[in-house]
Parts: C-alpha cells; structure tokens; sequence
C-alpha cells in the first residue's frame, strides 16, 4: 500500500498520514476519501452546499459511504447510474440484511479488506471484467448463515453454512468471517496459523485469476501443470482426503506454503497466489513508511512499479523484511504477522505466479 498524507501540517510540523481506510482528516478535519478513477486519496474542500470538490472537480461519496462501509468518492461526471456506486461496490451481487443487528459493521470489515485487494489488482494493471463484461466476470457475494449459531458448532465441514468459495467469478464469503470471534474460532479449529478477511479475498480471486489467465492458455497450463501438478485431479475426492488426514502430519511443509495448499494444484495455486499478494503488498507498505532499504537488493523495484522486478531479489528482501516484521509483532505481544517459510519448492511456486501476472501486462 502507499503512503498517503494530508496537505495540512500537525501541530508539530509533520505532515499528517492518511490511512487507506480514513474519511477525514484527523488534524484538518476535512473529509477524506479514496478515489478508484485517481487513483488516490483525496482531501476536499466543502461549500456552503455541502458538495465536496478537489482541485476545480466536483465529486459524489460513493452511495455506501453514507452506510459507514465505504470511503471512495467518485468524479461527479463519471456518474451514469443511481445510486452512485464506486468500483469496488459495483461488483457486488449481494450484501447482508442491514435490518439485523451487527450486519453493517461485518459489511463494513469485508469492504475495508476488498478495497486493499482491488488496489493491489489495480496496481498490478490485472483485468478486472464485471458480470457486464463477461458471464465469468467478477462478482461479491456477502452471505450470512441462516443460523448464526452454525459457525460456532464443530466439525465445521458437517455443517450447512454459507461456504467461502469461488465459482465462475463469483466470490462469496460468509459474514461471519468478518467477526474476530467466529474468524478465530474457526482459525483454531482448521488449525491455521493465519485466517484473515483480506488472505481470504487474496485466496479467491486467485482461483478467478486461474479461470481467467491459465484454464484458456495452453502454454500456461503446461507450466502450470509442472510447478502446482494435474489441475485435471478430482477435486471432492482431494477434499475428502484433505479432511481425513492426520493433523499431526506435517509432511506438507516441504512442499506447500500451507497444509491447505496440499489440498489439490487449485489451492496450491490460490494459496501461493495470496502469498504472492501478501509480500508485493507489504513490502510496498514497507517502502513507502521508510521501513527498508531496497538499495541493498541492487535497487529492487516492485511488480507494481513500472519496469521489470527480478522475483529473486523480491523473495530474498521479503525474507528479510519478514523476519523483522515478526520481531516487531513479537515487541508488541502479537502473534507473527507472518508465520510461514518459504522453502524452496515454494518459492519456485512464487516465481511462476509472478512471471503468469507479468506475461498479462
Ligand atoms: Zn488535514
Ligand atoms: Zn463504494
Ligand atoms: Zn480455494
């Protein structure tokens, strides 16, 4: 992510960070706001009307502003439709009952998070088709269980919920997933070291991107198929031995970034496909905070800049950096913020996930 800032100055002379999240400034107190067209936070002037202008260009919040779910602002004179909705908002297909009690703040953690995931893709120049544009075109899915109570019973895998999944550019994510509780409840019983709202929209539009990138290329599928192996696998018959195998049988760790990853080559790729997000992300935050030096990694630029990134120097800074931001989380009682290693046959996996988004550019 980049490094954002207000144009006013703190009362100490520094200038004043804007997170990627924020609607105001809190030195200023200006509205802020995140526009997609821009590609950049925006600090607006107000008139006596209540409009919001930037720079001589008057713009409109994105209609699920007004819900506390949203902060992208949109160029009035991009506006066909009503209600205004940003990019990120008009890819969704359905969102929960704002009748019921707690909904709108679930939205609002699951539209914070798809918002990181579309800038990224945005930064990597990646296709972003809408259901408009292409049947397999991406879509949003934000459903909750009709029970709320199924997401606290065990075994999780018997029970009749809203899965988390990809189908045909439809991404549909359980509601309960933006819940810290539910989320963490569920983490420590799929015996995951990491679960987060954003990994899980990394980790689904990873399988759209196979959909969209590999399935139709027969020269990507072939090296698709030497790196992650046999898409062609039968998927229920690979699910099912993932859920019967021993949970102290850590012999995926030679291979797989996670025991998940050892499902099946889709999840393989899905996985490393989020880590591969993960790391450019980060490292980017990294950079734009001042928190590395990319001089040491013979002036290392990243897939989201322009320019080639050779991915060796990319792995070998982010081995670096990872280990400091785990000393960092570590100083402040936190868990590792990244508690994986990326052997070398994961790696190999890295690279062949950043040379098929590079070839799309
Ligand atoms: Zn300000
Ligand atoms: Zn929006
Ligand atoms: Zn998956």
């Amino acid at each position: 992510m980049r490094y954002f800032s207000c144009d006013c100055t703190s009362a100490d002379g520094n200038p004043v960070a804007l997170f990627f999240e924020n609607t105001q400034c809190l030195s200023c107190q200006r509205q802020v706001g995140w526009c997609f067209e821009e590609r950049d936070m925006l600090v607006f002037d107000q008139n006596k009307d209540g409009g919001f202008h930037y720079k001589g260009r008057d713009y409109v919040p994105c209609a699920n502003r007004a819900n506390g779910v949203c902060n992208a602002m949109i160029p009035a004179d991009t506006i066909s439709a009503k209600p205004a909705l940003c990019f990120a908002c008009h890819f969704n297909d359905n969102i929960p009952d704002l009748n019921v009690d707690g909904h709108a703040e679930l939205w609002g953690n699951l539209e914070r998070a798809k918002r990181r995931l579309l800038f990224t893709l945005d930064s990597l120049s990646l296709p972003m088709p809408d259901k408009q544009q292409s049947p397999e075109g991406l879509s949003f899915h934000f459903m909750a269980d009709k029970d709320a109570s199924d997401h606290f019973r065990t075994p999780l895998t018997h029970v009749a919920a809203v899965f988390t999944g990809h189908a045909q550019g439809d991404i549909t994510i359980n509601l309960a997933e933006a819940d810290d509780v539910a989320r963490h409840r569920m983490r420590v019983d799929m015996g995951e070291q990491y679960r987060t709202l954003l990994g899980h929209f990394r980790h689904e539009v990873g399988h759209f991107y196979w959909d969209l990138l590999i399935k139709p290329d027969e020269a990507k599928l072939t090296q698709f198929r030497e790196i992650f192996g046999d898409p062609d696998l039968s998927y229920q018959e690979a699910l099912d031995k993932h859920y019967a195998r021993d949970p102290d049988d850590q012999s995926w760790r030679s291979e797989f970034i996670s025991a998940y990853a050892s499902m099946h080559p889709w999840e393989d790729w899905a996985e490393t496909f989020a880590h591969y997000l993960h790391i450019i992300d980060t490292l980017e935050t990294a950079r734009e905070w001042d928190l590395i030096d990319f001089g040491k990694y013979a002036g290392l630029t990243l897939p989201q800049d322009d320019g080639p990134c050779d991915p060796q120097r990319l792995i070998d800074c982010w081995s670096e950096f990872s280990v400091k931001l785990n000393a960092l989380n570590r100083s402040m009682g936190l868990p590792d913020a990244y508690p994986f290693v990326n052997n070398p046959v994961v790696v190999g996996k890295l690279k062949c996930v950043h040379s098929m988004l590079n070839k799309t550019r």
